[in-house]
């Protein structure tokens, strides 16, 4: 069968010129003048190849290339783009564009065709192809219908990955995230209510189903209604086997509404990636809206599944990591477990042990006067003191941005003041020298231990905070104990 070319050239005399030689090659040749003709003629003249030039006027060759190999109906028809120019950037955006070979113009007719023959060969397009396509071509004015909505596709999602892209920032500000992607979801989806959850990769956490209404304030009947609707879905897709899901917060609200039953239309979705739920989504609506036609919902997931995806892979990163990298302590997951660890420990064998809570004290003037690099600097050294200052046995803690954690076993409160003083005063004493810059830096530390009255771990931590809270009202540069 004769080998078909669409011929795609805006310059009519270099046009005419390939056409005569192509045909006379055997090629049975249809020509047009610029993308957005050549696109509509792919459903009429059904090519085996498309040899296009790049710059040409309506549509060029990239857009030409990335219009046709976007959709699946024309995605396997292969693709030349001829260019006069000879720049790197040309074959990089002809290969995003998803062109299979890329010429110079100046090619001799000779190799042009043995160019063509080749890659017909790399690609054939079969007949079942060509003839679902031609069953998509009907009217000259569905075919501008088509190409506007692929040009609007294109423009979509490209906006699209914009907007989403800018999310990524907040990936590990999980309420952050969450509003700045409600706030981007209502921009252009119709909802009442609207839900998200992010899974955790730990059995340990919550997992909190956010809720945003748009202001309204829902019933708490409305709300486990919702959250009970969302679970058993994921329940369904056989991701999550018990719910330790009960977790709803809401984000925004102001007066008591509409009831379940008000809301028409809804959709449920389960973030899925590798076998593995990332987190879900669900849109429910009061008007029948049905959500599965909305034009651009599926690009819309696409995107909020690499966020998904991202995110999750961020907390288990996190998870997995047992030292925080800066300052090479362990770090605040660690933290909990440790603490939760040596209360249950001791409440088993009766003993002490004494927890110190550390903060840097005007820690922000550090990075403000001389910059992050020199707060990181202050940070990792005041680590290694502290690694100098305490036994092997006492275990030590990055609980958070620039707060220290010191628990020492089998330790009373008397017994740990003699090393957390000495501490403070060690960093109270150093000259802190990097890059030429020297500084004086002081901290603040609350002291406790495991009193009985407490009945948790996180008892502990919290009479810590309050002695923390101490010594800075009293002035930083402090130790204090808790006092029961
Ligand atoms: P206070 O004496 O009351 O503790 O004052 P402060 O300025 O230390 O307290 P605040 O909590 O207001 O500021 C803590 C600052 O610590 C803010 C944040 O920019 C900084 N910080 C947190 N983590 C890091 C870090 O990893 N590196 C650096 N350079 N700065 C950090
Ligand atoms: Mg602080
Ligand atoms: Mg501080």
């Amino acid at each position: 069968m004769t080998v078909k070319i669409l011929l795609v050239e805006d310059s009519e005399t270099q046009l005419e010129f390939l056409k005569e030689g192509l045909t006379e090659n055997g090629f049975d040749v249809e020509t047009a003048v610029n993308g957005a003709e050549a696109y509509k003629k792919v459903y009429s003249f059904l090519p085996d190849i498309i040899v296009s030039d790049i710059m040409m006027p309506v549509i060029d060759g990239y857009q030409l290339c990335r219009m046709i190999k976007n959709v699946e109906e024309t995605k396997k028809i292969p693709i030349i783009l001829l260019t006069v120019l000879d720049k790197k950037i040309d074959g990089f955006w002809g290969k995003k564009a998803g062109a299979q070979l890329f010429l110079s113009k100046s090619i001799d007719l000779n190799e042009l065709v043995a160019n063509i023959n080749s890659t017909i060969r790399r690609y054939p397009v079969s007949e079942e192809y060509k003839q679902a396509l031609a069953a998509k071509a009907d009217s000259e004015n569905s075919a501008q219908l088509r190409l506007n909505n692929i040009l609007n596709d294109l423009l979509m999602k490209s906006v699209f990955s914009n907007e989403f892209r800018n999310l990524s920032d907040f990936l590990n500000y999980e309420r952050v995230l969450v509003e700045k992607l409600f706030s981007l979801l209502s921009s252009f989806v119709e909802y009442n209510a609207a839900g998200i959850f992010f899974a955790s990769p730990d059995e340990f956490s919550e997992n909190i189903l956010y809720i945003d209404t748009l202001g309204r304030n829902l019933s708490k009947n409305l709300l486990s209604d919702i959250s009970y609707d969302f679970f058993r879905k994921m329940e369904e897709h056989k991701i999550i086997k018990d719910s330790k899901f009960e977790v709803v917060r809401m984000l925004l609200g102001k007066e008591v509404d509409f009831q379940f039953g008000d809301l028409t239309s809804k959709i449920v979705i389960p973030m899925i990636f590798d076998k593995k739920l990332t987190g879900g989504i669900c849109f429910y609506t009061r008007q029948d809206v049905d959500y599965s036609s909305f034009r651009y919902f599926d690009i819309m997931l696409s995107e909020l599944l690499t966020i998904f995806k991202m995110k999750y892979q961020y907390t288990e990163k996190e998870f997995m990591s047992v030292l925080d990298g800066l300052t090479g302590l362990y770090n605040r997951r660690q933290f909990e477990i440790g603490l939760e660890q040596e209360y249950n420990r001791t409440k088993r064998h009766p003993s002490d042990f004494s927890l110190a809570l550390l903060d840097i004290d005007f820690f922000k003037k550090v990075n403000d006067t001389y910059g992050h690099q020199y707060g990181d600097y202050v940070l990792k050294t005041i680590a290694d003191l502290m690694k100098k200052s305490f036994r092997k046995t006492d275990l030590l803690y990055r609980y958070g941005g620039e707060e220290l954690v010191i628990i020492m076993p089998e330790t009373n409160i008397e017994g740990a003041i003699i090393p957390v003083q000495r501490l403070r005063r060690m960093i109270e004493d150093y000259d802190f020298n990097h890059n030429g810059i020297r500084a004086k830096v002081t901290v603040s530390i609350g002291l406790t231990m495991n009193y009985q009255k407490f009945t948790m771990a996180a008892d502990i931590l919290k009479s810590a905070d309050e002695a923390l809270y101490k010594a800075k009202e009293g002035g930083r540069n402090k130790v204090i104990l808790y006092e029961q």
